[in-house]
């Protein structure tokens, strides 16, 4: 371990990323204080929110493994999926594996739950401070300071001045906000026309429908419903479809919006009770989802935008949260190279990651076409026989 007690940084965003990157930093030696706008999410029963399960994948993992942690997060908090099981309207399973030898796979993970762990991580570093409720407002990239309002006591406001700053604060950044104004800074976004709706099937006897060890799939060409696999042996479900068509099914009548579901997902029918079903449609709300590219990821020599804040991907390659963590594997493997030199390390990460994140995030765009419509053409079906050889 360095020691590089005296470098004051400061993580904004205690999400999957921020706080994977807190443990870096922190196992690196620096004083490391995380800003996180909200309360913490270990005290917060609900479960509500987005994109309840995620799929973690060797980037992930190798980045977990840098601190120690791949072992334990895939035991503790993963359920593996060897392939993809595609479910056509008329009832059949065609199996995809992933991988024929079943070496590699990908694992499903909730990510309240691996966000919590690497919290509960993080505060085990006596160099690291994580203050909840504290909201940054305002950011001076010339003198380096930043303003927070303390949501928790009365709004007031605190300002703090690190030597370096690491944005984490997700697809709508505030850190990167403020760099739009800044020259030769280029920032673009795309909503794309689709987005989703999320449904949680129970723990029940699912294993004729819902083979274990498998990210199902029901493509119906313009849309498409996934499911997951969670620890206590529910299922995360995802209705991906155009935004504008959301309104017609989920807001229609009860019987419509049963029978839009007899139609297309009837085996995924089987497996929810109609009133359950209609509760989280009624209670629940779709969701948009946006794509994010900027350059460069960093301001002068000490601010730096990694995870959703730099790259926002759309999901359906199940790669941001991934391209995230390998950012903190990036970061660690220049602070080697350029033997902690940290203005050199801010500067270097752009062209480092840039062209990277950039193909992950396109190949994102593709999977979605890949995933909705082609896996459900002979061409792919074939493979199944493949597969089973
Ligand atoms: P976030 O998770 O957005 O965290 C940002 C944090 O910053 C939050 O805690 C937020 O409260 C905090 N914050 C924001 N603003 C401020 C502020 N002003 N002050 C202080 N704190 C602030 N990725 C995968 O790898 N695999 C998948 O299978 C996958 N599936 C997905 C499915 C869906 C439907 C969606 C929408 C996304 C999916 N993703 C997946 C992407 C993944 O969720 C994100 O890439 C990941 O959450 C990004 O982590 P992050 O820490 O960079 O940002």
């Amino acid at each position: 371990m360095f020691s590089h007690s005296r470098v004051k940084i400061a993580i904004i965003g205690a999400g999957p990323v921020g706080s994977l990157c807190a443990c870096f930093m922190a196992e690196n030696g620096y004083d490391v204080i995380v800003y996180e706008s909200r309360t913490d999410i270990r005290l917060d029963k609900s479960t509500s929110g987005r994109s309840i399960n995620l799929a973690l994948s060797e980037r992930g993992i190798n980045a977990l493994q840098f601190i120690g942690l791949d072992n334990i997060v895939i035991e503790e908090l993963t359920e593996p999926m060897y392939g993809r099981m595609i479910h056509s309207v008329d009832g059949q399973k065609y199996s995809i594996m992933y991988d024929i030898n079943k070496s590699k796979c990908l694992y499903s993970v909730s990510r309240k739950e691996l966000n919590a762990f690497l919290l509960t991580k993080l505060e085990k570093y006596s160099n690291v401070k994580v203050n909840f409720s504290y909201k940054l407002i305002d950011v001076d990239f010339n003198s380096k300071l930043l303003t927070f309002q303390k949501l928790l006591e009365n709004q007031q406001q605190e300002t703090v001045k690190p030597d370096i700053v690491i944005a984490c604060d997700g697809a709508h950044s505030v850190v990167r906000k403020h760099m739009i104004r800044l020259p030769m800074f280029n920032y673009s976004q795309t909503y794309i026309d689709h987005g989703y709706f999320e449904i949680k099937l129970p723990s029940s006897e699912t294993k004729d429908i819902l083979t274990p060890g498998h990210l199902h799939i029901w493509p119906r060409n313009t849309f498409m419903l996934i499911a997951l696999p969670n620890k206590d042996k529910s299922w995360t479900c995802t209705l991906f479809m155009p935004m504008e068509k959301f309104p017609l099914i989920l807001e229609s009548e009860k019987e419509d919006i049963l029978s839009f579901f007899n139609e297309y997902f009837k085996d995924f029918m089987d497996l929810i009770q109609p009133e359950d079903l209609l509760n989280q449609v009624t209670n629940g709300k779709a969701r948009t989802l946006i794509s994010t590219k900027c350059n460069p990821y960093h301001v002068n020599d000490s601010f730096l935008l990694m995870g959703d804040a730099a790259h926002a991907i759309v999901p359906f390659y199940g790669q941001g949260m991934n391209a995230g963590f390998e950012d903190c594997t990036i970061l660690n493997q220049l602070l080697e190279e350029y033997d902690h030199d940290l203005k050199t390390v801010i500067k270097t990460f752009t062209s480092r990651r840039f062209q990277d994140a950039e193909a992950i995030s396109d190949l994102a765009f593709y999977n979605y076409i890949e995933m909705r419509d082609l896996v459900a053409r002979r061409s792919f079906l074939w493979r199944k026989k493949v597969d089973n050889i």
